[in-house]
C-alpha cells in the first residue's frame, strides 16, 4: 500500500466524487450518459462507474471526470457474498462475470490492472465484522452505503471498519450512493478526495493513500492533530466525535444541555451549532478517526488520522 496521505495537509483541490453508481449496462436504469449528465447537473466533480461484472466507459465532461470501474462479485470468510468495488481498471473483468472468486484473487486481478480495490456494503452483505479481513490489495471498505441504507436500514457499517482498525489492519472509508435509480436514489453520499490535478491517476492515488474524507453532508474545513489533540473547523454540525479503540474516545455535542467528553467547544453557529471543535486524543490509542454530525443527522467521516 502506498504511503499514507493527509488530505488536510497535502496541497491540491478538493474533487467530489460519486463512486458506486450502476447504468443500464447492469441493473441500472440510466444508460450511461444519462448518469454523467445527472451526476454532472449534481456538482459532482468525479464518477466511477460501477456496473457488475462489467467496466463502463463514457466521455468526461468539462466538468464531470468519469473512471471506468467495476462491482466484482467475491466470497469472504465463512462463505458470505462479497462485492469488491475495482476503480480505474483497464479492461473488462471476464473471468469474473457471475464469479465467486476470493477476495484475495479479486483484489490482485483489481491491481494487475492498474485499479483500486475497496470492498462494498459489508453490513448489508452480511460478513461478520470480527471475521473479515482485507488483505493487502484493498484499500479499505464502504463505511456507508446509501442504497443499503434506503432499501434495508444496513448501510453504516462503522463496526466492521473499527475493528479492523483495532486488530491493528490500516484501511480507509469511502461513501457512495450505490444508484440504481437516478433521481431516487443519488446525491446522498460522496467522497471529497484531495488531488494535485484533475485526473483519473490523481484521483486514484487519493483513494489508494486515504487522502480523502467521506460525507453525506458536513465538509470539514480544517483539521490538525498537535499535542495530543484534534482540532477541527466544520460546517454547522450538532456533533463531533473522535473515535478510536473501544471504550476510548472524546466528543462534543451543541445544544444547551450538550454533552462534552474529554472536548470543547471553539466556535458555534448563530443557531448554537459547532463549527469549531478540540478533542484531546485518550491516551495509548492505537488510532483516531472524526465523525460529525450534522442536524439533519448527515454524516462526514475522515480516515484514521494516525494509525
Ligand atoms: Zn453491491
Ligand atoms: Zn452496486
Amino acid at each position: 500500500m502506498a504511503a499514507a496521505g493527509d488530505p488536510f495537509v497535502d496541497a491540491g483541490m478538493w474533487l467530489r466524487c460519486a463512486l458506486h453508481a450502476h447504468t443500464t449496462r447492469s441493473d441500472g436504469e440510466l444508460e450511461p450518459d444519462e448518469l454523467v449528465r445527472h451526476y454532472e447537473a449534481a456538482e459532482f466533480d468525479v464518477l466511477a462507474i460501477t456496473d457488475h461484472w462489467i467496466r463502463t466507459e463514457a466521455d468526461s465532461t468539462d466538468r464531470l471526470l468519469v473512471i471506468p470501474s467495476s462491482e466484482l462479485s467475491c466470497r469472504l470468510p465463512d462463505e458470505a457474498d462479497g462485492h469488491l468495488l475495482a476503480f480505474g481498471i483497464d479492461e473488462d473483468p471476464l473471468e469474473f462475470v457471475r464469479a465467486r472468486p476470493d477476495l484475495a484473487a479479486a483484489a490482485a486481478w483489481v491491481d494487475e490492472h492498474g485499479g483500486v480495490a475497496y470492498l462494498a456494503h459489508p453490513y448489508w452483505t452480511g460478513v461478520s465484522p470480527g471475521g473479515l479481513s482485507l488483505g493487502d490489495g484493498v484499500a479499505g471498505l464502504e463505511v456507508y452505503n446509501a442504497g443499503c441504507e434506503l432499501e434495508t436500514g444496513r448501510g453504516l457499517s462503522t463496526v466492521h471498519w473499527d475493528d479492523l482498525l483495532e486488530r491493528g489492519l490500516h484501511c480507509f472509508g469511502i461513501a457512495a450512493d450505490d444508484s440504481h435509480h437516478g433521481d431516487l436514489d443519488s446525491r446522498f453520499a460522496w467522497v471529497w478526495a484531495r488531488v494535485a490535478e484533475r485526473s483519473q491517476a490523481a484521483v486514484l492515488q487519493a483513494l489508494a493513500t486515504g487522502s480523502f474524507y467521506s460525507s453525506t453532508g458536513p465538509v470539514v474545513h480544517e483539521l490538525r492533530v498537535d499535542d495530543g489533540a484534534v482540532e477541527v473547523r466544520c460546517s454547522p454540525c450538532r456533533r463531533v466525535t473522535l473515535c478510536t479503540r473501544r471504550q476510548r474516545g472524546s466528543s462534543v455535542s451543541a445544544g444547551p444541555s450538550g454533552y462534552r467528553h474529554r472536548g470543547e467547544i471553539l466556535s458555534e453557529s448563530d443557531a448554537g451549532e459547532i463549527t469549531a471543535a478540540r478533542l484531546q486524543i485518550p491516551p495509548r490509542v492505537p488510532f483516531g478517526r472524526l465523525e460529525l454530525v450534522d442536524e439533519y443527522g448527515r454524516k462526514a467521516w475522515t480516515n484514521p488520522l494516525w494509525q
